[in-house]
């Protein structure tokens, strides 16, 4: 019945949602992580990934620019800034 009107449901990897940001992105300061993963546990787009143990940055391609990896982050080492 809903056939024609339903389509396959997309994923950050099909979708660069990165386009969805408005004005700000986070910053990784990269200055006081212990490497918690926590801002890896919160990002809806699973974009964000460590080159070392304490240097985690995002795929701007994929992050939408949530926020919510800085509100997570307890050594606050990420910020949003403008475009
Ligand atoms: S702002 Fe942070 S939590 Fe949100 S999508 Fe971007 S990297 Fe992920
Ligand atoms: S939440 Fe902050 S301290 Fe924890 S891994 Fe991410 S950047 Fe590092």
């Amino acid at each position: 019945m809903f056939g024609p009107l339903t389509i396959k449901a997309g994923t950050s990897k099909n979708n660069k949602t990165g386009s969805w940001r408005v004005g700000s992105k986070p910053q990784f300061l990269q200055k006081n992580c212990i490497g918690c993963r926590l801002c890896v546990s919160v990002c809806p787009e699973a974009c964000i990934e460590a080159s070392q143990k304490d240097k985690y940055s995002c795929d701007y391609a994929f992050c939408k620019g949530c926020g919510l990896c800085v509100v997570a982050c307890p050594k606050q080492d990420i910020q949003m800034v403008e475009e």
